[in-house]
């Protein structure tokens, strides 16, 4: 068979990000979530805004679902945005899992952080200093409750 490698790679990518959701959710399911954990990360108000666990496969970063408010959803997404990534097409925007491997940075929402950037680099820091529980602030600054 002839394939290009750059579909096979793309494939690859997906059938990882596919493994991590399914894990997550059968940790999930089971509630042995916490035993996997690493660290997790809250907006100043309290919602988990990521999830970083450790398993045999790799690290996993989950970003749960999250509703934003209509006046939040309206000036931070387009129509095309919402049509993709949420659950309603309007503002119940979906959880998303993937390798901590297959990514740069996250993307850190809620109804109280948009778009704030976490450089893995940041997220490492923290594994390094053992911190369990994150607070990520709007400015991007982080610290430990
Ligand atoms: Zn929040």
């Amino acid at each position: 068979m002839n394939q290009n490698p750059l579909r096979a790679a793309v494939e690859e990518a997906r059938e990882r990000t596919a493994l991590a959701e399914s894990v997550y959710a059968a940790l999930k399911a089971t509630g042995k979530r916490a035993s996997h954990r690493l660290a997790l990360y809250r907006c100043p108000s309290g919602c988990v805004v990521l999830d970083v666990l450790n398993l045999p496969q790799g690290v996993i970063f989950h970003k749960p679902a999250y509703r934003l408010s209509p006046t939040m959803n309206a000036t931070t997404s387009s129509a095309a945005g919402r049509e993709k990534n949420t659950r309603d097409g309007d503002r119940r925007w979906k959880a998303t899992t993937h390798f901590a491997s297959e990514c740069l940075n996250v993307t850190l929402n809620c109804d109280h952080l948009r778009e704030v950037v976490l450089d893995k680099s940041e997220i490492q820091a923290d594994l390094d200093a053992r911190r369990a529980e994150v607070v990520v602030q709007v400015s991007g600054e982080r610290c430990t409750r």
